[in-house]
């Protein structure tokens, strides 16, 4: 491992510097991976494309922008003293509270001196003769690393569909992962809404109280369940704290690596009216422990069609129109695409200022200057919002020209689909980590967990190196090919695997299509890192 530069660790270092690690990103995957780096004593220099930290929570300010995983689950758990002195206010907290939190993290751990903001990196090459990363930033910079991590986040390229027309809009035209730092208000507007994922099902009821006319254009409808949104219930905050150890424990042994309770008998078992009350119970909760009603609701379809039909049932009881009600009701898969959780979505359409355009028969035609045409005709908007998601999980590597051992593009090697060992690294790209990259359980789970451990895995390995006199890692291919076989196995075994998803990359046209994230599981995840480790580093090659 080579000297830390001293002399350029520090943010104002310019063209030329060394550094044991640079880490791409500084969301939370990269800010703690900052920190763990600097307590083993390496130089590590972060490049942020944004102004600030907080990756997702930086970009996606559109309004009702909230995490989805309970706030006392979705934070750090590196620091017992950050746990105990972080206060959440509401169950699932809202973006500017999470941005603040993320703001509060690099401030106690001072990790602003050690990150370079507004700065892309645009190019990696693994330098055959030097064993090191020649990394080229998008303002000209030129740096050298030992080791990179690619931090760059699993939902974090916006996905902008190449709609005709789309520059001759005469109006405003906003993305909800690329939302403007000053406030939005619709108020008086005509709003289009194109998308009806996550983020859309979020910002939908808030932006229909602002405007005049919000129409939103639909290709796909999404289940959903009720997100019982509140003030942080303070007794439960301090049960938590009180052994917050305890928690976490017990999300570790969940597939999802998220503390829901999980029956794991067959919702086929139970009579019609067992059913209803548990899944009536687990209505009257919120939130992914819907998911846990049974065993079988993701392996077999009869079964999950009991959960399908019982959410369908809920948007039927909520929308005054029945012709509304049917549009907005989903029928694929229950819990194939990723799953929503809502706060007053369906409800909205019941309001006199909303309408509900089918786009699936007949998709968006163009952009206009005035709006938009569907089939023919013609809808006029002051605004229209993309709330059109991401190139998930790969786009934003592959947004970078990385080349590997011998000039080997990323790009070249993943033409058919990501490859990965454990989704953490790449055969034929040494002394490259990924953070939750593709192979790994990442978007299926808790995400923060999942950052943690992949930092804690990659800071041991950098441990291990340097206590062993290695200076370079790599993949073996065969382990990589090994896994990936595994990845796509795990994957065909869930009925997750089967609809037109970001997971499978159908958002995006002409991306192939493979089951991205790793199936298995949070807890058999777990293990096979842990047993890679314990054999020695197990598939890869260490020099
Ligand atoms: P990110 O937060 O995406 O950060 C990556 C950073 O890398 C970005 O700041 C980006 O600018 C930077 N970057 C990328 N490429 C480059 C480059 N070439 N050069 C320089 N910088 C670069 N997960 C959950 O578990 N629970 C939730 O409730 C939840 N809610 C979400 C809500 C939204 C709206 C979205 C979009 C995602 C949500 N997620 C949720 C997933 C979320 O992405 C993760 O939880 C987590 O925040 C990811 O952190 P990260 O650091 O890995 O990536
Ligand atoms: P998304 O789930 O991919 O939704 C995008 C929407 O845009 C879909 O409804 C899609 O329709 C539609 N769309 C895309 N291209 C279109 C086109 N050409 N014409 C018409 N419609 C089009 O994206 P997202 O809502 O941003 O969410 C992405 C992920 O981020 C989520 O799944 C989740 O993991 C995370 N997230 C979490 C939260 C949270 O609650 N904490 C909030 C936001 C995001 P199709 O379905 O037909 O493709």
């Amino acid at each position: 491992m080579s000297e830390v530069n001293a002399g350029a660790a520090h943010a104002g270092a310019k063209v030329g510097s060394d550094f044991d690690l640079v880490i791409v990103g500084a969301g939370f995957a990269g800010m703690y991976m900052l920190h763990r780096a600097r307590g083993q004593g390496l130089s590590a220099r972060v490049f942020e494309a944004g102004s600030g930290v907080g990756g997702t929570w930086y970009w996606n300010r559109y309004p009702g922008a909230r995490c989805d995983v309970e706030s006392m689950q979705y934070s750090y758990q590196f620091s017992e003293e950050l746990s105990q002195e972080w206060e959440w206010s509401e169950r699932y907290s809202p973006q500017p509270e999470i941005l603040t939190y993320a703001n509060h993290v690099a401030d106690r751990f001072d990790l602003r001196s050690d990150i370079q903001f507004d700065t892309t990196v645009a190019a990696a090459h693994f330098n055959d003769d030097t064993g090191r990363w020649d990394i080229e930033t998008g303002d000209g910079g030129q740096w050298s690393a030992q080791f990179v991590v690619m931090a760059t986040g699993c939902l974090s390229s916006a996905n902008m569909p190449k709609f005709e027309g789309l520059d001759s809009f005469r109006g405003d035209t906003y993305h909800t992962g690329h939302w403007p730092h000053e406030d939005v208000d619709f108020t008086g507007k005509r709003v289009g809404v194109i998308g009806t994922g996550s983020s859309a099902i979020q910002s939908i009821p808030i932006m229909a109280e602002q405007a005049t006319q919000l129409t939103v254009f639909q290709r796909t409808p999404n289940y959903m369940v009720p997100a019982h949104n509140a003030p942080m219930d303070q007794a439960y905050a301090a049960e938590v704290k009180s052994d917050y150890g305890a928690l976490r424990e017990r999300a570790r042994v969940r597939p999802g690596g998220i503390d829901i309770e999980i029956d794991l008998a067959p919702a086929l078992e139970a009579s019609d009216q067992e059913r209803r009350q548990r899944y009536e119970e687990k209505w009257a909760y919120g939130g992914f422990g819907f998911m846990g009603a049974y065993g079988d609701l993701m392996l077999n379809e009869e079964a999950n069609d009991t959960a399908a039909e019982f959410v369908r049932g809920k948007i039927r009881d909520v929308v005054d129109d029945p012709a509304v009600a049917d549009l907005l009701s989903p029928h694929n898969t229950f819990g194939c695409k990723r799953l929503c959780v809502d706060s007053n979505y369906w409800q909205t359409y019941n309001r006199d200022n909303v309408s509900l355009v089918d786009v699936s028969e007949k998709p968006i035609e163009r952009i206009t200057s005035a709006g938009l045409s569907v089939d023919g005709q013609e809808f006029e908007f002051d605004a229209i919002v993309f709330a059109t998601g991401f190139d998930a999980m790969t786009g934003t590597l592959l947004r970078i020209d990385i080349q590997g051992i011998g000039g080997q593009k990323l790009a070249d090697k993943w033409a058919e689909g990501p490859k990965t060992y454990l989704g953490l690294s790449i055969a034929g790209f040494p002394n490259m980590f990924t953070v939750t990259g593709p192979g790994s359980p990442s978007v299926l789970t808790n995400m923060l967990p999942s950052i943690e451990q992949h930092v804690d895995w990659i800071s041991d390995c950098l441990d291990y190196m340097r206590r062993n006199g290695h200076a370079r890692i790599t993949s073996e291919s065969q382990a990589e090919e090994d896994w990936v076989e595994h990845v796509r196995d795990t994957a065909g075994l869930s009925l997750r695997s089967e609809c037109s998803s970001w997971y499978v990359g159908a958002n995006i046209p002409g991306k192939p299509r493979v089951f991205m994230p790793y199936m298995g599981g949070y807890p058999a995840y777990l293990e096979k890192c842990a047993e890679v480790v314990e054999n020695g580093y197990q598939g890869f090659a260490l020099s």
